[in-house]
C-alpha cells in the first residue's frame, strides 16, 4: 500500500493505514529496567576488579586472587549466578606474540548471552583487561629512542578501575538487570566483556572476524570504555553528560546508532545528555567498537564527559576517581536505549539486493517516493527527513503499515531521508537512511602514445 502525503489527501489516506494507536512514549517495563540499575552494585563490581591488582592481558593466570585468570573467572562466575537465562561462556582464542603481545597468549572475552525471540544480536560491551605504562600516560611516547615499545612487567599494578572496570561493571550490571527482567526481548542481547583491548583491540577484532565470517545478525554493538569518572584532568567536572562516537559517514548506520542512543535515552534518563561526535573515537585514539566497524556492524563508542589523562594507563587509575553515580546514569541511557532497540522490529532494508537505495522521483519526476522492505513484526513505519546539509533529523512522520510513501514536490537531491519500524507497542527500530553506495569507477583509458 501506498501512502500519498499531499495537504488533502492525508487525512483519507490515514484512514487506510493501521498506524498504532496511541501509545505512551515510554514504556513501563523499559522505565522498572532502568530503575533496577544498581549504583551500589556497579560500586561492589569495581572495588572486586580493583582487588585483582593488575588484569594486564599478560599477567598471570596462577593466582586464585590476583591477575587475569582470577579476574575473568570472576567476571564468569558473577554473570552465571545472575539468571538461569543467560547464556555464559568464555570466548577463547590462542594469540601468537605480536606488537604490543610480547609472548604467545591464550586470551578470553567472557559473554553472556540473553537469548531472544530473533536471531538477531545487540551487544553491551566493556573491556576487563588493563595496563599501566611506566609513569603512566604521561610518559608517553610508548616508544623508548630505540623504536621499542614500553611495558610495565605485566604482574605490576594496573588497576584499571576506570579504564574499564567502569565499562566491564556496565556491562556486567546490565546483563543482570536484563536477564531479572522478566521481559522477553525479540532480539538476543550478548554482554561482552572483551580482552586484550590495550594491545590493539584483539579480543574484539577476533570476536567481530567470526561473527562476520560465520554471518551473525549483530545489529548494534554499545560500546563503554572509560565511563566512570565526570571530573577531567583539568578541574573541569561534567557529571551531566555522555559522549557518544561513531564513525561516518553521516548516515552510516554506525551514525543511525548513535542518534538512536539520543532521541531514547532522553526519555528515560531525560537529565543526562547524549553529547554525538561525529568522528569514530577520541582524535589519535580507539576502542573496541572500532573493531566491530572493521567488520561492518554498526557499534557506537561511550566516552565519559571529561577524562584525566594523568590516572589513566596508570597505578593510579583507583576507585577514588569513580563518580557512582555518574557511573549509574551511563548505564541507564544504555539500558534505555538498548531495551527499546531490543524490543523493536530490526531495521527496514531501504536497498535492493544489489545495494542501490529504494528512492526514487516517481511518480511526478519531482516527487520523492520511499520505498523499503517489511520488517518482521513491523505494525508501523515512521519516516524522517532533513536537508542535506544537517546532521540530525529535523521532521519525522508516522505512517502506518505501508512499505511505500510518496511525498510530492520533494526534490530527492535536496534532502536525506530514512525510515524506521515500529512494533505495536511503539517500540521504533534505529534509522536505515537512503545512502549513495560509492561510485565505482572503471579504470580510465589511455590512447597509445603516437
Ligand atoms: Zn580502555
Amino acid at each position: 500500500m501506498v501512502w500519498r502525503l499531499a495537504a488533502v489527501s492525508v487525512l483519507v489516506l490515514g484512514l487506510q493505514g493501521s498506524p498504532p494507536a496511541a501509545v505512551p512514549d515510554r514504556d513501563p517495563k523499559i522505565v522498572t529496567l532502568v530503575a533496577a540499575v544498581s549504583q551500589e552494585r556497579l560500586v561492589a563490581i569495581l572495588k572486586r576488579l580493583e582487588a585483582f591488582q593488575t588484569r594486564n592481558t599478560l599477567s598471570t593466570v596462577g593466582s586464585p586472587t590476583r591477575g587475569i585468570g582470577a579476574a575473568r573467572e570472576w567476571i564468569l562466575g558473577e554473570m552465571q549466578s545472575y539468571s538461569p537465562r543467560l547464556q555464559v561462556s568464555f570466548d577463547t582464542y590462542r594469540l601468537a606474540a605480536q606488537g604490543r603481545i610480547t609472548r604467545d597468549v591464550e586470551i578470553r572475552n567472557v559473554m553472556a548471552v540473553l537469548p531472544g525471540r530473533s536471531a538477531r544480536r545487540i551487544y553491551i560491551s566493556g573491556h576487563y583487561d588493563t595496563v599501566a605504562i611506566a609513569g603512566g600516560d604521561a610518559a608517553n611516547p610508548l616508544r623508548n629512542a630505540q623504536g621499542e615499545l614500553l611495558f610495565a612487567d605485566p604482574d605490576s599494578p594496573a588497576p584499571g578501575v576506570d579504564d574499564d572496570g567502569s565499562g566491564t561493571a556496565l556491562t556486567m550490571e546490565l546483563a543482570r538487570v536484563f536477564s531479572q527482567s522478566g521481559i522477553d526481548f525479540d532480539a538476543t542481547l550478548v554482554f561482552m566483556c572483551h580482552v586484550a583491548e590495550e594491545q590493539g583491540l584483539f579480543g574484539a577484532r577476533l570476536h567481530a572476524q567470526k561473527a562476520a565470517a560465520d554471518h551473525v545478525a549483530i545489529e548494534a554493538v554499545f560500546n563503554n570504555d572509560i565511563v566512570g569518572g565526570d571530573r577531567g584532568g583539568d578541574g573541569t567536572a561534567d557529571g551531566a553528560t555522555i559522549r557518544v562516537y561513531s564513525e561516518g559517514p553521516d548516515d552510516s548506520p554506525s551514525r543511525a546508532l548513535a542518534r538512536y542512543v539520543e532521541r531514547w535515552a532522553a526519555r528515560y534518563v531525560p537529565s543526562h545528555r547524549v553529547r554525538l561526535m561525529a568522528r569514530p573515537d577520541r582524535f589519535l585514539r580507539g576502542g573496541d567498537h572500532s573493531a566491530y566497524n572493521e567488520f561492518g556492524f554498526a557499534a557506537v563508542g561511550f566516552r565519559e564527559s571529561r577524562e584525566d589523562f594523568s590516572r589513566q594507563h596508570s597505578a593510579r587509575d583507583t576507585f577514588d576517581d569513580i563518580s557512582p553515580a555518574y557511573l549509574t546514569e551511563n548505564a541507564r541511557v544504555n539500558a534505555a536505549a538498548a531495551a527499546t532497540l531490543a524490543l523493536a522490529p530490526p531495521p527496514p532494508v531501504v536497498t535492493t539486493a544489489r545495494g542501490q537505495p529504494t528512492l526514487g522521483r516517481t511518480p511526478g519526476a519531482y516527487d520523492a517516493d520511499l520505498r523499503w522492505s517489511a520488517s518482521p513484526g513491523a505494525a508501523a513505519y515512521r519516516i524522517f527527513w532533513r536537508p542535506v546539509w544537517g546532521p540530525d533529523w529535523q521532521h519525522d512522520l508516522l505512517v502506518g503499515n505501508a512499505t511505500e510513501v510518496v511525498l510530492p514536490d520533494m526534490q530527492i537531491d535536496d534532502y536525506v531521508f530514512g525510515v524506521a519500524a515500529l512494533d505495536a507497542a511503539g517500540h521504533e527500530s534505529y534509522v536505515s537512511a537512503y545512502v549513495e553506495p560509492p561510485r565505482q569507477n572503471p579504470p580510465i583509458a589511455l590512447a597509445p602514445e603516437k
